[in-house]
């Protein structure tokens, strides 16, 4: 199972949201069932990101509680699975993977895949088959890929030329140099990196399913602004901040063949997947998933729960 963790991606420019631009063209093709009603558990990588993998929820969830209490992480490696976790944002793993470690691809250059900003996120897929079968065969396996996605203010520098699809862009890191519109085209374009790396995840996890169950999650860990209210990045505290910085876009595939070994009716998951949902959501799902027993388990938190 890959968990992918997006970065400051928002659900107003997800095309399959109903963005006025189809910014996610792969996943549409993919079939994956779309939530487009997420919230995330902060504005910040270093509060979401803890947060997300924690049993608790945003209500009661603190940063020291984040520290002392084990998070999802630290429950399937204890579980007997395999957790292998890349990171490809610069700030890395927030303390979450400490146990586990992390393999940090952001102090890697790769020709080709990177540029004076760091990588492009296909490097969280490099040697990952080599990777794989180091792995023991019989482990399950819970795969953390934490993305670079659309990190500013410098978004012109998270993609390749290919994804240079909305122009003119914001070629600077300096966004007051910008109009709004290059900032909004230079933005959309990660997101449809994003879009293509999800689908190249999604290609890898096939080329396993003859013999697995395969799933992927994405989920974005927080918004970001774009000019609403005069305001651009993200990190205002939650309950002063703008629903671009919170609302966060989240997919899941399970191919037919998998869903059926998970148990997953596919058809109630997108029956359900407009409700509304939130970080919270993440750790009871996972556990849920792969049929992990332990007493942190919610199972109304489960968004797979009502679709066995
Ligand atoms: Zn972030």
């Amino acid at each position: 199972m890959v968990l992918v963790v997006g970065e400051t991606a928002r659900a107003e420019n997800w095309g399959l949201n109903g963005y006025e631009r189809q910014t996610t063209p792969v996943l549409e093709e993919l079939g994956v069932v779309n939530f487009p009603d997420v919230r995330a558990c902060g504005t910040s990588t270093a509060v979401s990101l803890p947060c997300m993998f924690s049993p608790f929820p945003r209500s009661e969830y603190t940063d020291r509680k984040g520290k002392e209490y084990e998070n999802l992480v630290d429950v399937l490696n204890r579980a007997g699975i395999q957790v292998i976790w890349r990171d490809n944002d610069s700030g890395g793993a927030k303390g979450v993977a400490d146990r586990v470690g992390e393999e940090k691809l952001y102090n890697v250059t790769v020709e080709g895949l990177c540029n004076s900003g760091g990588c492009y996120d296909a490097i969280l897929l490099k040697d990952l088959d080599k990777k794989l079968a180091e792995t023991k065969p019989d482990k399950d396996i819970f795969l953390v890929l934490h993305q670079k996605g659309s990190h500013g203010p410098a978004y012109y520098l998270r993609y390749p030329e290919e994804f240079r699809l909305y122009g003119p862009e914001c070629l600077s890191s300096d966004l007051q140099n910008c109009s709004r519109e290059e900032i909004v085209n230079a933005y959309d374009n990660t997101i449809a990196y994003t879009d293509y790396f999800l689908g190249q995840v999604a290609e890898t996890l096939t080329s396993y399913s003859g013999n697995h169950d395969v799933a992927m999650i994405y989920v974005s860990d927080h918004g970001e602004s774009l000019g609403e209210y005069g305001l651009y990045l993200h990190g205002l505290p939650y309950v002063v901040a703008p629903k671009e910085q919170i609302h966060v876009p989240m997919v899941v595939w399970i191919p037919e063949q998998s869903a059926r070994g998970f148990g997953v009716n596919m058809r109630r998951l997108y029956d359900s997947a407009s409700e509304s949902y939130s970080h919270d959501n993440l750790f009871h799902s996972v556990l849920g998933l792969m049929e992990v027993e332990t007493e942190l388990y919610e199972k109304d938190k489960d968004i797979f729960a009502q679709c066995r």
